[in-house]
C-alpha cells in the first residue's frame, strides 16, 4: 500500500476481556442519557409484545370465538352472543396493539437515535479536543491518515449501528426471548418438534460470522487504499498534471478499484447464501408446525388457535436471528472502532503541566544546560551535552548543516518537547516546572511557515490570543510597521483569508504570522527564518517587521542567510546535533573554525 495509511492497521475485533471493558465505558460515557435509554428500552418492549401479542389474538378470537361459532352453526344452533362478543374484543385489540405499536416503535427510533448520536457527539469532541491537547511527540510517532480515519471511518463505524441497528438489535433480541417463552408456554410439546430447526440455524449462522467477518475485514483495508490512494491523487494532481500522468494515475485506480469490487461482491454473496438459508429455515419449521400441529389438534392436544399462534409467532422468529447475525459484525466493528478512540483518548499528554507548576519570570536568562535529546526512545540522538546561557534581550543565531539539530534545539527551549536528558530553565524555572500558560505567554515560536485558518485576517492574528481586542490586533500590526498593508485590502483586516491562504502571499502570510507573535507579546522568541526569499517589495516589509519584533527580547533565530547571524549579538554553530562553536560573528569568523569557512564561502559567494 502506498501513501497514507488506511487506518486498517490494528486488531478489528475484540477479545471478550477488551469487549467487557469497552462496553463498560460506553455506557459509563451514555451515563448523561440514562433516562433516554431506559425510556427506549421500554418501548422496544412495548412494540416487540404488540408484535408478539397480534397472533396472541388471533389464537384466542378462533378457540374462543370462531370455533364454538362454527360448532354452533353446525349443530343448527344460533351464534353464542359471547362468541360475538369475543370477536369484536379481539378485532379492537388488535387495531389497539397496531397504534401503540405504531406510536412506541416511532418513539424508540427517535429516542435512542438521540441517545446514540448524542454519544457520538459527545465522543467526537472528546477526540477532538484531545488531540489539540496532544504535544508533539504524539505527533511525530502518528501518521496524520491514522489520526484523521480515527475521526473519520472510526466514528463512521459506529454512526449506522447508533442510528438504527442498536434499535433493530435489542428489539431482535427481545422478540427471540419473549417468543420463545411465550410459544413454550402455549405448548412445549410442539416447541421442542420445532426446535429441530435450531441446529441447522446455529451452524449456519456462525459460518455466516466467520465468513462475513472475512469478507467485512477485506472490504474495510481495500476501502482505506482506495481512499489513501483518492487522497493522493487529488493532494498530487499538480504533480500529476504536470507530467501528464492523469490516465496512468487512473489505471492505477482502477486496480485498485476493481479489488474494492470484487471485496464488496465477496461480501455480498456470503449474504446471499445465508438470508435465504435462514428463510428456508423458517418456511420449514412452520410447515412442521402445521403438519405436527394440525395432528395434534385432531389428537385433541392442541386447539386450533393454537396452531394458528404457532404458525404466525414463527413467521416473525427468523428475522431477527438473521438481523442479529448481521448486527453482530456492526457490533463488533463498533467495538473495535470505540476501542481505538478510547486508547487515543488515554494517550497520555507528554508536554504536561505538573501540578504546582509556576510562572515562567519575564525577561530572564534561559540556561540550557547539558541537553540530550532524541525523537523517540530507540531513536537516533539527536542533540548531545548542549551547554547554553542566553541573556535577557540577547539575539542568537543558529547556523549550521540541514539535519544538524538547530530546529530541535529551539523547540526544546519552546518546550515542544521535553530534554531527554538536562534541563532547560528560564530564569532559574526548570520549564517542566512552569504553567503551560506563561510557557506559551513568554516564549513564542515563529515557524518557517505560518499557517492561516479559515477566517479572516483579524481572527487569524487574534488566534494567538483570542481575547485580544481589535485595537490590540492594530497595534500589534502597527508595531509591526504592517498595518498599513493589511488595511490597503479591499475589506481591509476583514479580508477572508482561505483555508490554505492561498489569497495572501507568502510575504504576507509570513506578516500575519509575526503580528499573531507581536500580539502575545513574549520575551523570548524563536524564529525560523524562511529559507525561500520572497518578491523584493514584501521582503524589505518582512524583514523590517522580524527587526521590529525582535526589539526588547531574547532571540533565537535558526539562521539560513548569514546576513542574519551577521547581525546577530552571538552565533552557534550546531552539526551533528552538538554545538561546535559559539561566539560573536567576529570572534568566530577571526577564529577560523568551522563557521569562518561558512562565511567565507558565502562571501566568496557574494563576491564580496
Ligand atoms: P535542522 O533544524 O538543523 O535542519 P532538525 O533539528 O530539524 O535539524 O533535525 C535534527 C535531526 O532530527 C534530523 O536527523 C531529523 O531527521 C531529526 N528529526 C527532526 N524532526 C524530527 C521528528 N519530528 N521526528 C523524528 N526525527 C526528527
Amino acid at each position: 500500500m502506498r501513501g497514507v495509511p488506511s487506518g486498517v492497521d490494528e486488531a478489528d475485533r475484540l477479545d471478550r476481556e477488551q469487549a467487557k471493558h469497552v462496553l463498560r465505558r460506553a455506557l459509563s460515557m451514555m451515563q448523561p442519557y440514562r433516562r433516554n435509554l431506559r425510556i427506549s428500552i421500554a418501548l422496544i418492549a412495548t412494540y416487540t409484545s404488540c408484535i408478539l401479542a397480534g397472533p396472541y389474538l388471533v389464537r384466542w378470537a378462533i378457540d374462543s370465538s370462531i370455533t364454538p361459532a362454527a360448532e354452533a352453526l353446525r349443530a343448527g344452533e344460533a351464534v353464542p352472543t359471547d362468541a360475538v362478543r369475543i370477536l369484536n374484543t379481539a378485532i379492537a385489540l388488535y387495531v389497539v396493539i397496531a397504534i401503540v405499536h405504531y406510536i412506541a416503535q416511532r418513539t424508540a427510533i427517535v429516542t435512542l437515535a438521540r441517545v446514540g448520536e448524542s454519544f457520538l457527539r459527545d465522543l467526537r469532541l472528546r477526540v477532538f479536543a484531545h488531540l489539540q491537547r496532544l504535544s508533539m511527540p504524539y505527533y511525530d510517532r502518528e501518521k496524520a491518515g491514522v489520526i484523521v480515519s480515527r475521526m473519520t471511518s472510526d466514528v463512521d463505524a459506529m454512526q449506522e449501528l447508533v442510528q438504527m441497528g442498536l434499535l433493530h438489535f435489542v428489539s431482535a433480541i427481545m422478540l427471540l426471548f419473549i417468543a420463545l417463552i411465550w410459544l413454550t408456554f402455549v405448548s412445549w410439546q410442539l416447541m421442542l418438534v420445532c426446535a429441530i430447526a435450531i441446529p441447522f440455524v446455529v451452524i449456519a449462522s456462525i459460518k455466516f460470522q466467520r465468513d462475513s467477518n472475512r469478507a467485512y475485514l477485506t472490504v474495510r483495508d481495500r476501502i482505506g487504499n482506495t481512499l489513501s490512494h483518492l487522497q493522493e491523487g487529488i493532494a498530487g494532481v499538480r504533480v500529476i498534471q504536470a507530467y501528464g500522468r492523469q490516465d496512468l494515475e487512473a489505471q492505477r485506480f482502477a486496480s485498485g478499484n476493481q479489488e474494492l469490487y470484487v471485496a464488496h461482491m465477496e461480501s455480498v454473496k456470503v449474504q446471499a447464501w445465508y438470508i435465504p438459508v435462514i428463510e428456508f429455515a423458517g418456511y420449514f419449521t412452520t410447515a412442521i408446525a402445521l403438519g405436527v400441529g394440525g395432528w395434534m389438534v385432531t389428537e385433541d392436544m392442541l386447539t386450533i388457535g393454537a396452531v394458528a399462534f404457532f404458525v404466525l409467532t414463527l413467521s416473525n422468529l427468523f428475522e431477527p436471528i438473521q438481523q442479529l447475525s448481521q448486527l453482530f459484525n456492526q457490533l463488533q466493528s463498533s467495538g473495535a472502532a470505540l476501542q481505538k478512540l478510547f486508547q487515543l483518548l488515554d494517550t497520555d499528554i507528554d508536554v504536561n503541566e505538573r501540578p504546582g507548576a509556576i510562572d515562567l519570570p519575564k525577561h530572564s536568562t534561559i540556561e540550557v544546560e547539558d541537553v540530550m535529546f532524541r525523537y523517540s526512545p530507540d531513536g537516533e540522538t539527536v542533540l548531545d551535552g548542549v551547554q547554553l546561557t542566553i541573556a535577557p534581550g540577547e539575539r542568537l543565531a543558529l547556523v549550521g548543516p540541514t539535519g544538524a539539530g538547530k530546529s530541535t534545539l529551539a523547540k526544546l527551549v519552546a518546550r515542544l518537547y521535553d530534554p531527554v536528558g538536562g534541563t532547560i530553565r528560564m530564569g532559574g524555572v526548570d520549564l517542566r516546572d512552569a504553567t503551560l500558560e506563561s510557557l506559551r505567554r513568554e516564549i513564542v515560536v515563529v515557524p518557517q511557515e505560518g499557517f492561516l485558518f479559515h477566517g479572516t485576517v483579524r481572527d487569524n492574528v487574534r488566534l494567538a490570543r483570542p481575547e485580544a481586542t481589535d485595537s490590540e490586533v492594530l497595534a500589534a500590526l502597527e508595531s509591526l510597521g504592517v498595518r498599513e498593508r493589511f488595511e490597503a485590502f479591499s475589506e481591509g483586516l476583514d479580508t477572508e483569508v482561505n483555508e490554505r491562504g492561498s489569497r495572501l502571499s507568502a510575504g504576507e502570510k509570513q506578516l500575519v504570522s509575526l503580528a499573531r507573535a507581536a500580539l502575545v507579546d513574549p520575551s523570548v522568541l524563536v524564529l525560523d527564518e524562511a529559507t525561500s526569499s520572497l518578491d523584493p517589495g514584501t521582503e524589505a516589509l518582512v524583514e523590517r517587521a522580524m527587526e521590529r519584533l525582535m526589539e526588547g527580547r531574547t532571540v533565537i533565530v535558526i539562521a539560513h542567510r548569514l546576513s542574519t547571524s551577521e547581525r546577530a549579538h552571538r552565533v552557534g554553530v550546531v552539526t551533528e546535533g552538538t554545538l561546535l562553536e559559539l561566539g560573536t560573528h567576529d570572534e568566530l569568523v577571526a577564529s577560523g573554525g568551522h563557521y569562518a569557512a561558512l562565511y567565507a564561502t558565502w562571501v566568496g559567494g557574494l563576491g564580496r
